[in-house]
């Protein structure tokens, strides 16, 4: 039984609860999720909507999966949490050795972390460590590509696109990173005057740089770009070349969304430290990881201060190990490979359309993400509206409008999610 009738809840929500990038009080209506269930949200008012965004990219079997809620079921009469800190359990040895068997060649060592912003804070931590106890501290920044996003913590927002990470906002605050230019667009498209370019910038930069930090193949809220493989390759030998470590950013891209199991295997290169999230457990829990090598994590260990000094509260939570282990294993025993083609087929299909839509700038799709990008920002408020028409929840940013649909997503979904996004776009360009 609810305890508020939905007024109630609305207004008590809009006087003082934050929400993602927003103002308080709240200056737009959300929706009231009442409940999830395979790919449909329930929501107060509208019926049935079909998830086009898995919750940000997490929710890759969909909403109350039997084998997950049994996963979450069994685990919570054990223990749904024990401290990390002197104390081991299963589900976190059985989770860590899923990971290193499936990620890319030489990452051996996993750190388990709380959400996505702060495994990038521990793998800057760790490439910052690692340099210290050689006995370089000068290597102390970063380099990246614009584009990029890497959560909103300090350290990772220092290395998110500066316009998009608000760098202007921050300016003398946030510690200044190297950013060379955003990769040229498309997965096919190679520019060797580009690769070029990012090798330089890490010739010149090696001396006070402890590592590259990217998202390989596709960048996500930092603007829903593909690139080339080509130039994870180019950064793995310019890093090998200069002495200076490699992070992947994976926390969008892992567990099969664009294509590869992880984006790194379009490349067939490891980075030196890799960071997972968002699809970790399956869309139920926060949960989040750090890989790294053999390398990485014996300089740390063998200098002044031989550990890793960083141990979150819920470090390792075994509710959410359990169902991360679910979550992989389920993955892993399935045609994830078939489903995500489909999705992609049945994107690229359904998008077509857009094509014609005047105002539209790019179609593209790629895995199972498909991007509409206009030549002008959407109206979150009238793109809500023309896509709860057509049965389906989006939330563009910006001028673009994506989906990442769940990996159960039968392909009268996917259909009707492409309609979606071509009835946003179509709204939001004065033509719908
Ligand atoms: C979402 C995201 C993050 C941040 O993860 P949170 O769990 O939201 O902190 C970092 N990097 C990338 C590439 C992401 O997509």
């Amino acid at each position: 039984m609810p305890e508020l009738n939905l007024d109630e809840l609305l207004d008590l929500d809009r006087r003082h609860v934050w929400h993602p990038y927003g103002p308080m009080p709240g200056t737009q209506r959300p929706l009231v999720v009442e409940s999830a269930a395979g790919v449909r949200l329930r929501v107060a008012g509208h019926g049935e909507l079909v998830d086009g965004m898995s919750s940000w990219w997490s929710a890759i079997h969909g909403y109350g999966h039997p084998v997950l809620d049994e996963a979450a079921r069994g685990q919570l009469g054990r223990m749904s949490h024990v401290m990390f800190g002197g104390l081991t359990h299963e589900p976190a040895v059985r989770l860590v050795e899923r990971l290193v068997d499936m990620s890319p060649e030489g990452l051996e060592h996993v750190f388990l972390a709380d959400s996505g912003s702060v495994s990038v804070e521990v793998a800057l931590k760790m490439c910052l460590q690692y340099w210290r106890s050689l006995g370089r501290p000068e290597k102390r920044r970063m380099l990246t590509w614009r584009g990029g996003y890497h959560g909103d913590t300090w350290q990772p927002m220092s290395v998110c696109d500066p316009e998009g990470g608000m760098h202007g906002l921050w300016a003398g605050v946030l510690q200044e990173q190297i950013f060379v230019d955003e990769p040229p667009s498309g997965f096919d498209a190679y520019d060797e005057s580009y690769a070029e370019q990012l090798r330089e910038a890490i010739a010149r930069h090696a001396h006070e740089v402890a590592a590259v930090i990217v998202e390989p193949v596709v960048q996500g809220a930092g603007g829903m770009r593909f690139h080339s493989p080509a130039y994870l390759r180019v950064l793995r030998e310019a890093c090998d070349a200069h002495d200076v470590l490699l992070v992947f950013d994976e926390i969008a891209t892992g567990f099969g969304r664009t294509g590869e199991l992880f984006a790194a295997g379009h490349a067939g290169v490891s980075p030196d430290v890799m960071c997972v999230g968002k699809a970790l457990t399956g869309g139920y829990l926060t949960m989040a990881a750090t890989l790294c090598t053999a390398r990485v994590a014996e300089g740390i260990s063998r200098g002044e201060v031989p550990v890793l000094a960083h141990g979150p509260t819920f470090m390792g939570n075994p509710l959410a190990s359990a169902i991360a282990c679910a979550s992989i294993d389920l993955l892993l025993s399935q045609d994830w490979r078939g489903e995500v083609k489909r999705i992609g087929a049945g994107l690229s299909d359904a998008l077509s359309e857009a094509h014609e839509i005047p105002g539209v700038r790019d179609v593209r799709v790629l895995g199972a993400i498909g991007v509409v990008q206009l030549d002008r920002e959407v109206d979150m408020a009238a793109a809500t509206r023309a896509a709860v028409a057509e049965g389906v929840w989006l939330r563009p940013f910006r001028d673009l409008v994506y989906t990442m649909p769940p990996y159960v997503t039968n392909d009268e979904d996917v259909a009707r999610i492409g309609r979606a996004v071509c009835a946003v776009a179509a709204a939001a360009t004065g033509k719908g």
